[in-house]
C-alpha cells in the first residue's frame, strides 16, 4: 500500500493539524501517563474548556464527520476521516464526542427514520451535547444479543417496556437510549426484536450504577418497569429492529485512534524509563529482561498501527473489511492489556498505587485494560469470526 498522502488529502492534514493547534487548549491533551485512550473518552464531558471545544469542531460540522452534509455531518470520504481521527489522536486531544450518537443511533434514523424522527432527533444530535446510551445488552444477552428477554407491547398508542439491560455506559448522563425489545416472542430469536428510542426521563426507568475495577461508574444497569414509549418512537417496522441495529454510514473502520494511543502510550513509557532508569521507582535496573518487554511493546504498537492502514487501505479500494477487523480489534486489546502489565511491571512496586501519577498510573491502566477485550465483541468472539470467515474452518 502507498502510505503517502495525495495533495488533497495532505492539505486536509494540515487543515486538522492548524485547527488543533490554534484551538485545542493545553489541559485538554492527555498526557503523561499510561492513560490509553480512556482519559480522551473521558476529558470530552468535562468542563467549560471541553464545550468550547466540542462547540468548535461543531462549527466545522466535525462532529460528526462520516454524516452526509444533508443531515449536517461533515460528509468527509473515509480517507478523511482516517486522517482526521489520526491527527486528532496524534494531538493527544479528546475525542469529538458524540459517541453513541453519532456513531450508532443517527445513522439508524438517518436510513430507517421517518421524516419526523430524523427533524426531532438528528440535528440535537450535533451539538455535541446529547448523550445517548445504548440500551443492548442484558444479564442473559451479551455475545448472544439474539437473546434478548426486555419486552415491549403495544398498548394504544404507546409500548409497554418491561425489563432490564446491563452494561449499559453512560445510562446515569444520558438523555436518550436507542433500546433494543422483544415484541413478538413466538418469532423466532432474531425476528420478534423492535429498536426503540427511549427518552431517559420517563417514569419507570431505574439506573443503577456499575462500578468497574478502576472505580468508576463508568456502566450501569438500567431497570424498566411499564415504561410507556410513545409508538412514535418505534424505529422502523415492528419486529425489524435486529436488522436495524447493524446499521452503519460509509464509516473508517480503521480504529486508527486506539492504535494511535497505543503508540503514544508506549512512548509515554518509554520515555518514562529512560528519564527514571536509575531510582528506586524504576524496575528496569534489576530487571533486565524488561528492556526486551518494551522493545517487544513498541514493536507490537506499531503492528497494531499498521494492521489498521490495511483496513484503510482495503476501504479506499471499496472493500468491505470483515475478518480483518477482528483480527485488528482482537489484537489491539490484546496488545493495550499487555503494555499495561509492562507498564506495570516498569513501575515495580509503586505502580500497585491506583492514582499515583508520577508513577504513571500503571495500576489503572493495568485494571481498566481488562475490559478491552469483552466490550465491542470478545476476543472468543473474534476468534470465532476469525477461524469461520477467515480461515473457513467449520462452526465448534
Ligand atoms: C467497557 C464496556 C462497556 C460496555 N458498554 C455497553 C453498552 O453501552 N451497551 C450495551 O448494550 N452493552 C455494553 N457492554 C456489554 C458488552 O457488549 C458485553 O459485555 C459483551 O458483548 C459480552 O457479553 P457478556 O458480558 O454477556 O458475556 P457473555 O456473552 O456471557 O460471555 C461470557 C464468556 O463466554 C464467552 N463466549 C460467549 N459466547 C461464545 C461463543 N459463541 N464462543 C466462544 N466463547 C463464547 C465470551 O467470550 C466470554 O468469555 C459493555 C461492555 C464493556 C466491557
Amino acid at each position: 500500500m502507498d502510505f503517502h498522502d495525495t495533495q488533497d488529502e495532505a492539505s486536509f492534514r494540515s487543515e486538522v493539524r492548524s485547527f488543533i493547534e490554534g484551538e485545542l487548549p493545553p489541559e485538554l491533551r492527555w498526557r503523561g501517563g499510561l492513560r490509553s485512550g480512556l482519559d480522551a473518552g473521558r476529558a470530552m464531558y468535562g468542563g467549560q474548556a471541553s464545550k468550547e471545544w466540542r462547540r468548535k469542531i461543531a462549527e466545522r460540522g466535525w462532529t460528526a464527520p462520516a454524516w452526509p452534509k444533508e443531515y449536517g455531518g461533515a460528509g468527509m470520504s473515509v480517507t478523511e476521516q482516517f486522517i482526521f481521527n489520526e491527527e486528532m489522536a496524534l494531538a493527544r486531544a479528546p475525542r469529538t464526542g458524540g459517541g453513541i450518537a453519532i456513531g450508532m443511533a443517527g445513522p439508524t434514523i438517518m436510513v430507517h427514520g421517518t421524516e419526523e424522527q430524523k427533524q426531532r432527533f438528528l440535528p440535537t444530535m450535533l451539538t455535541g451535547e446529547q448523550i445517548w446510551c445504548q440500551g443492548f445488552s442484558e444479564p442473559n444477552a451479551g455475545s448472544d444479543l439474539a437473546n434478548l428477554a426486555t419486552t415491549a407491547v403495544r398498548d394504544g398508542d404507546d409500548y409497554v417496556i418491561n425489563g432490564q439491560k446491563i452494561w449499559t455506559s453512560q445510562a446515569q448522563k444520558a438523555h436518550w437510549m436507542n433500546l433494543l425489545a422483544r415484541t413478538d416472542n413466538d418469532a423466532p430469536k432474531h425476528k420478534g426484536i423492535s429498536y426503540f428510542m427511549v427518552d431517559m426521563k420517563s417514569p419507570g426507568i431505574t439506573v443503577r450504577p456499575l462500578f468497574n475495577m478502576v472505580g468508576h461508574d463508568e456502566f450501569t444497569e438500567v431497570f424498566f418497569e411499564n415504561v410507556r414509549v410513545p409508538k412514535g418512537n418505534l424505529l422502523g417496522e415492528e419486529n425489524r429492529g435486529w436488522y436495524l441495529a447493524t446499521t452503519t454510514l460509509d464509516f473508517e473502520r480503521s480504529n486508527i485512534a486506539s492504535t494511535t494511543h497505543l503508540v503514544l502510550t508506549v512512548s509515554d513509557l518509554v520515555e518514562w524509563a529512560r528519564e527514571h532508569a536509575n531510582e528506586p521507582a524504576c524496575a528496569l535496573a534489576s530487571n533486565a529482561k524488561l528492556r526486551y518487554e518494551l522493545a517487544d511493546r513498541f514493536v507490537e504498537a506499531q503492528i497494531a498501527r499498521l494492521m489498521s492502514y490495511r483496513i484503510i487501505s482495503m476501504q479506499n479500494a471499496g472493500l468491505l473489511p470483515n475478518k480483518e477487523s477482528s483480527v485488528a480489534k482482537l489484537y489491539a486489546s490484546e496488545l493495550e492489556q499487555r503494555i499495561a502489565l509492562t507498564g506495570l511491571k516498569t513501575v515495580g512496586t509503586y505502580g500497585q498505587l491506583l492514582e499515583a501519577s508520577e508513577t504513571l498510573q500503571a495500576a489503572r491502566m493495568y485494571l481498566y485494560s481488562v475490559a478491552m477485550t469483552i466490550g465491542g465483541g470478545t476476543s472468543e468472539i473474534q476468534r470465532n469470526i476469525i477461524a469461520m470467515r477467515g480461515l473457513g474452518l467449520p462452526r465448534g
